[in-house]
C-alpha cells in the first residue's frame, strides 16, 4: 500500500508561484480559486486526499510555506 500523507500550507508565506503545483507527482495541488492571502495571492491547497507525503512540494517551495506529514503524524519536512 503506498504511503499516505497530507500537507499544510502557511497562507501567510505563500506567494502563489505554483512551483509546488507543477512539481507534485500526485497532482493533488492547486492555487485556491476562492481564497486570497494578505499579500493578494491565491495560496496553494490540496485538491484530493491522494497525497503520498513525498515532500517534493516542500522542497520546491521557495518560501518554505509547506509542511508535509505522513499519516502516522510524523513531520517529513518544513
Ligand atoms: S507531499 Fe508529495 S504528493 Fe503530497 S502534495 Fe506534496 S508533492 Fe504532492
Ligand atoms: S511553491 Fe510555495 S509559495 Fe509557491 S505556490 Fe506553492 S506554497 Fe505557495
Amino acid at each position: 500500500m503506498p504511503p499516505k500523507g497530507y500537507i499544510k500550507v502557511n497562507d501567510f508565506y505563500c506567494k502563489g508561484c505554483e512551483l509546488c503545483v507543477d512539481a507534485c507527482p500526485q497532482h493533488v495541488l492547486q492555487l485556491s480559486p476562492d481564497r486570497i492571502n494578505g499579500k493578494g495571492y491565491h495560496p496553494a491547497e490540496m485538491t484530493t486526499s491522494e497525497c503520498s507525503g513525498c515532500g517534493v512540494c516542500a522542497i520546491m517551495c521557495p518560501e518554505a510555506a509547506i509542511n508535509v506529514f505522513r499519516m502516522s503524524g510524523q513531520k517529513v519536512s518544513a
